[in-house]
Parts: structure tokens; C-alpha cells; sequence
């Protein structure tokens, strides 16, 4: 039996499946993303502003840690699954080119550089290697298994480190002119915000992703709003951490609901200006952010009612969780991979 591997980067942790050709997961695997060295050879880390700096580099020494440990995972799982690896697909967090090099990547500053085609066949013995963006990935993993299966117009957010997106348009992956498309985290809707990675201010997942979250509530434990989660932590309002956040709304304090509801208007704003662009029937939400389900989706839900233009006269647009979970973008890497070989008819 024939299976490809599927390889998902994250800010802060690498997935990765092996899947057949029907579709199912012969093996799963994690690691931790390996802490982020120097970027990329010749690239200081100035401050914001470095990004006019940027363009053209090397992968520096951090690039070829996060090659290894990539390849570390997916012989790994490989070894875990009773099959012929065929193929291996990567999703990348950013602006990967034609040739599979990561060119822009504000949550993976250790990747950009990095030619992540030539790596993984080198280092895992497979000559079919295909690179992509990280949720473009996840909405072909959702497209073709998941939640959008059948469906013709979807908006995929993947709600991690940072936000990805993937668009499906008439049943196809929306590309854009340089393969670039989907790069929603990174739409400003604040222009006096906080300090991006990427070099500007207020970028929509400086409010709504998972280190969205994160400044929510630093700031609001900071503000002595939410003094129960701080106990939870600790006692450090600088100790709070999401998952704090999350266990205590969990459990019903109204402090914590309160900092998710404002997580879940800045989600529904994004998602609102995106819905009025693409009219897409179905939204799909993904990343490690959804592991809090509900305590999501509902605030999510709620104001995306208030803040969607003209809501009454359209047809409902559902907002629903991953139909893979966090395996989205693993499993649409693969489906990528098995694309590309040249024994596989496309259908
Ligand atoms: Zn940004």
C-alpha cells in the first residue's frame, strides 16, 4: 500500500499524518517547534520596519535546525505506518514561491529562507515534494475530508500562532496570481494597534489568533479585570496564558467569558469584512486556537450576526470548527503531495 506523508509547521508545533489513498490517518505524530534562532544569514533582527530589509536571503543555521527536526518527524511517523511513502507534502506558515523556498513568514522567522523542496527530498529520500501555504493546505485537507467536503464556496480561517486563510472558489483552492493568496492575518484593522511581526501595526491576528488571545488577556490581567485567572496562574498578571484563560471561562467565570467574547468580536470582525468580499456559503475555523471548541465558536458566532453587513437579507453563513481538527493542514499537505505524483491521475 501506497501513502504519502503530511507535514503541518506551525509557530509552535510541527503535525504531521500519514495518509492512504482512501483517505484515512494510518499515523500521526507532533514536535515542538525548535526555538527560534537568528533569522535568516545576513538579516539582522532590528526592530519593526526590518521588513524593507528583508527579501532574497539564505536560510540561516535556525533554518536547517527546523529542516532536521521536520524530517526527524516525518521518518518517524513514516516508520509508524505499514506503507510505501510515495510523496511528502509541507504547509508552511507564509509566502512559499513556485519552488517550494518559504519566502515571507512573520510567526517562523527560523523557515524563511528555507528551500523546504530540496530539504525534505534530501533528507527524506522522497524525489515528490510539495510545498504550500500552511492554511491553503488546511482548506484542501478540509475541501477534500472535511468540513467544506461538497461544497463550492468556503472561507477557511486557521486560527493559531498567527491567522491563516484558505479560500475555496467554486470548488477550487483560490491561488492568486503568485500562489500568494490567503493572507488574511496580516489585513490591518487597526492602524494605530499593537506592533506586528511582519513589520506593521494593528494586523488582524495581533487581536484574533492565538497570541491574539494571549495580549487579550495580558492586557486585561494587567487592567485587573480578570484577577480570578491571575490567581489561576499563579499570582502574576504576566503569568497568564491563554489556557488559563480558557480552563477558567470553562468553568464559568464571567471575567475569563468576558476576555473570549472580546477574542471571539475580533474573530467575527475579520470574518465579517472577508464574508462581504468572498460570499462564501460556509466558514470552517481551524488551528490549535479551536481545541477551545465552543468557547470560541459561540462569542465568534454572536457578533459575527451583529457585525456582518445586511445579515438579514442573505442566506445563513455557518461558522463551524475543523471537520479534521488540528490535522487539517497535515492532511491537506498530503492530499497536496499525492497530487503532484506523476503516477496519479488527477481526478
Ligand atoms: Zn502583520
Amino acid at each position: 500500500m501506497t501513502a504519502t506523508v503530511g507535514l503541518d509547521v506551525g509557530g509552535t508545533k510541527l503535525l504531521a499524518v500519514v495518509l492512504d489513498d482512501s483517505g484515512a490517518v494510518l499515523a500521526a505524530g507532533r514536535a515542538d517547534t525548535p526555538r527560534a534562532g537568528p533569522r535568516r544569514a545576513g538579516v539582522s533582527q532590528a526592530g519593526p520596519g526590518r521588513a524593507g530589509a528583508r527579501g532574497g536571503g539564505e536560510a540561516g543555521p535556525a533554518g536547517a535546525v527546523l529542516v532536521q527536526a521536520l524530517v526527524e518527524l516525518a521518518l518517524r511517523v513514516a516508520g509508524g505506518a505499514s506503507a510505501d511513502i510515495s510523496a511528502v507534502g509541507v504547509g508552511v506558515p507564509g509566502l512559499v514561491d513556485p519552488r517550494g523556498v518559504l519566502r515571507f513568514a512573520p510567526n517562523l522567522p527560523a523557515g524563511e529562507g528555507v528551500d523546504f523542496s530540496s530539504a525534505l527530498r534530501a533528507g527524506v529520500g522522497v524525489s515528490t515534494i510539495a510545498v504550500g501555504n500552511d492554511a491553503t493546505c488546511a482548506a484542501l485537507g478540509e475541501l477534500t475530508y472535511g468540513a467544506a467536503s461538497g461544497l463550492s464556496d468556503v472561507l477557511v480561517v486557521t486560527l493559531g500562532t498567527g491567522i491563516g486563510g484558505g479560500v475555496v472558489v467554486n470548488g477550487e483552492i483560490l491561488r492568486g496570481a503568485n500562489g500568494f493568496a490567503g493572507e488574511i492575518g496580516h489585513v490591518v484593522v487597526d492602524p494605530g494597534g499593537p506592533a506586528c511581526s511582519c513589520g506593521q501595526r494593528g494586523c488582524w491576528e495581533r487581536y484574533a489568533s492565538g497570541s491574539g488571545l494571549a495580549r487579550l488577556a495580558r492586557e486585561a490581567a494587567l487592567g485587573g479585570r480578570i484577577d480570578s485567572v491571575v490567581r489561576l496562574a499563579g499570582g502574576d498578571p504576566e503569568a497568564v496564558r491563554p489556557e488559563h484563560v480558557t480552563a477558567a471561562a470553562a468553568s464559568g467565570d464571567q471575567a475569563a467569558e468576558a476576555v473570549m467574547d472580546e477574542l471571539g468580536w475580533w474573530i467575527a470582525l475579520g470574518v465579517a469584512n472577508l464574508v462581504s468580499v468572498l460570499d462564501p456559503e460556509l466558514v470552517v475555523l481551524g488551528g490549535g486556537l479551536m481545541a477551545a471548541g465552543d468557547l470560541v465558536l459561540t462569542p465568534t458566532r454572536r457578533a459575527f450576526g451583529e457585525l456582518l453587513q445586511a445579515a438579514h437579507e442573505r442566506p445563513a453563513v455557518g461558522i463551524v470548527a475543523a471537520g479534521l481538527g488540528e490535522n487539517a493542514g497535515a492532511v491537506g499537505a498530503a492530499v497536496m503531495a499525492r497530487a503532484e505524483q506523476p503516477e496519479v491521475h488527477r481526478q
